[in-house]
C-alpha cells in the first residue's frame, strides 16, 4: 500500500522560469485523488549529481518517487540514466518499443538517428509503459519496498502515461478502492459553498469533501474509500443527497463536465435549438458551445455584433434604443436576443453586451458591466452582471454565465 509520494520535476527549463510546472499540479491532483499523501514536490536541473542527491534524500522519506521530465533521446536527458544507475539497473534495449519507435518514425518519414535507440532502452527489471503520444515510454521500477515511476516531459504525453497506465498501477497496489464524484456548482462562490457545507466538512471522514473554486464556478469534490465500488456507491450518494439539500439549483452536473458541456448536452437531449448574438464576447460562447461534441443538432449561428450600425442591421435593434439606452442596457441586450429570435427561429436565443474594459467604463456604467438578453420560446429579458477582473475574465465570465442563464431557463 502506498501512502505517501514525492513529485519530481526534471529540467532546468522549470528553473529558469521558461515554463509553468503544471505536471507537478495534474500529478498531485490525482494522486490525492486516490489517497496517496503527496509530502513533497521536488524540481531539480538537468544535472546528474543532483538528481541522485535528491533522489537518495526523498527515496528514504516516501514509498513513491513520480518522475517528469528527461526522457527524451539528447544528450541533457538523463533522468532514467540516473535513476537506473542509483538502483543498479543495467539498461537493456527494448525490442518491442524499438520496433515501435522505427514505425513512428518511418511513419512520418523522418529518418532515426542512434540517439533515438536510447528511447527504447529500460533498465533490467522494470517496467515499460507505453507511450501512444510519443517516442519515449515510461518505466516503473518496484525495488526494495520503493516505487519509482518516470514520465516524460510534455503534458500530453505525462497525461496519456497516467491515465493509460499509472492509475492501475497504483490502485492495485491499495488494498482500498477508492472513488469520486465531482459536484459542480456555478454562480455561488467558493467560501459561500463552503459555509454551507460546513458541518459535513468538519467532520469529514469518509467520504471526504473538497472545494475547488474554477473560473465562475466551484468543483465539490467527494471520496470514498471502501472495501470495493458497491460500498463507496452507498457512501457517496447519501453525501450526495445531503449536498443536493443544500446546493439544490445552483448545481448542473455530477460528472465533472464544464458548463458549457453541460448546457450542450442539456439542449441536445432535450432538441432545443440555440443562437448566439455576440457583442462584448466576440465569438466565446460559440466558440465554447461547438466544443461539444453532437451540437450541430442544436447549434444554429452564433453572430458578432460588435458595432451599432450591426447591432442594428442584423438583429433590428432600433436607433432609439441605443440612443436613448446605449448599446450596454438591457434594453438592448432584450432588443438583440429578440431580434435574433425573430430572424433564426431557434427556441433560445441568447445575447451578450458588456464592458470588458479596461477603458470604456464610466461611473453609470463601470467596466464589467454586462447584460446578457434571453429569448426563450417568445418570452424575453436580460440580466445584468457586474463582473471583476481583467478583459479577459470579464469576457470569460460573461460566457459562462449565459450558458448558466440558458441552464437555468430550460431547466425550469
Ligand atoms: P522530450 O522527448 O520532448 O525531450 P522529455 O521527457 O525529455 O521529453 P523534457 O525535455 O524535460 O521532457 O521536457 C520537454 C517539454 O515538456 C518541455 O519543453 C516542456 O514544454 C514540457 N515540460 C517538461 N516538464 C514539465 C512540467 N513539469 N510541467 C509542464 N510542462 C513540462
Ligand atoms: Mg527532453
Amino acid at each position: 500500500m502506498i501512502m505517501n509520494a514525492c513529485i519530481f520535476s526534471v529540467g532546468t527549463e522549470l528553473l529558469m522560469g521558461s515554463i509553468v510546472n503544471t505536471n507537478t499540479k495534474y500529478l498531485s491532483e490525482r494522486l490525492n485523488e486516490l489517497g496517496i499523501n503527496v509530502l513533497y514536490h521536488v524540481s531539480v536541473g538537468d544535472n546528474p549529481k543532483r538528481l541522485k542527491e535528491e533522489l537518495d534524500y526523498y527515496l528514504s522519506k516516501v514509498d513513491l518517487i513520480i518522475t517528469t521530465g528527461g526522457l527524451g533521446p539528447t544528450q541533457d536527458d538523463l533522468t532514467k540514466e540516473v535513476i537506473s544507475e542509483y538502483f543498479g539497473m543495467e539498461l537493456v534495449t527494448n525490442e518491442s518499443i524499438l520496433e515501435e519507435i522505427v514505425e513512428i518514425f518511418k511513419s512520418m518519414n523522418r529518418n532515426m538517428t542512434e540517439n533515438n535507440k536510447k528511447q527504447a532502452l529500460v533498465p533490467k527489471g522494470g517496467k515499460a509503459l507505453r507511450n501512444r503520444m510519443g517516442t519515449a515510454p515510461g518505466i516503473f521500477i518496484e525495488k526494495n519496498g520503493k516505487n519509482v515511476i518516470l514520465l516524460p516531459g510534455p503534458p500530453h504525453e505525462m497525461k496519456n502515461l497516467f491515465e493509460d497506465h499509472v492509475f492501475d498501477i497504483l490502485k492495485s497496489k491499495d488494498d482500498k478502492i477508492i472513488s469520486s464524484m465531482y459536484i459542480k456548482v456555478f454562480g455561488v462562490g467558493e467560501s459561500k459553498v463552503e459555509d454551507m457545507l460546513k458541518d459535513l466538512i468538519d467532520k469529514q471522514t469518509c467520504p471526504t469533501i473538497a472545494t475547488y473554486a474554477k473560473m465562475g464556478e466551484v468543483e465539490v469534490r467527494i471520496t470514498a474509500g471502501g472495501k470495493n465500488e458497491r460500498e463507496n456507491n452507498i457512501l457517496l450518494e447519501a453525501m450526495k443527497d445531503e449536498i443536493v439539500s443544500r446546493l439544490g439549483k445552483s448545481i448542473y452536473s455530477f460528472t465533472g463536465e464544464s458548463i458549457q458541456e453541460a448546457v450542450g448536452r442539456m439542449l441536445i437531449e432535450k432538441n432545443i435549438s440555440v443562437s448566439f448574438a455576440e457583442s462584448c464576447t466576440g465569438g466565446l460562447l460559440s466558440a465554447l458551445i461547438t466544443d461539444v461534441s453532437g451540437i450541430s443538432k442544436v447549434f444554429d449561428r452564433g453572430v458578432v455584433t460588435y458595432s451599432n450600425e450591426s447591432k442594428m442591421s442584423e438583429l433590428g435593434v432600433k436607433k432609439d434604443t441605443l440612443d436613448r439606452y446605449g448599446a450596454v442596457s438591457e434594453e438592448t441586450a432584450i432588443e438583440m436576443a429578440k431580434g435574433l429570435y425573430d430572424t433564426t427561429g431557434s427556441d433560445i436565443c441568447i445575447s451578450v453586451t458588456g464592458i470588458a474594459g479596461p477603458d470604456g467604463g464610466s461611473e453609470q456604467k463601470p467596466v464589467g458591466l454586462v447584460y446578457i438578453g434571453v429569448c426563450y420560446l417568445g418570452n424575453c429579458y436580460a440580466e445584468k452582471f457586474n463582473f471583476r477582473g481583467n478583459r479577459s475574465r470579464i469576457r470569460n465570465s460573461s460566457a459562462l454565465n449565459g450558458f448558466n442563464l440558458i441552464r437555468k431557463t430550460i431547466d425550469k
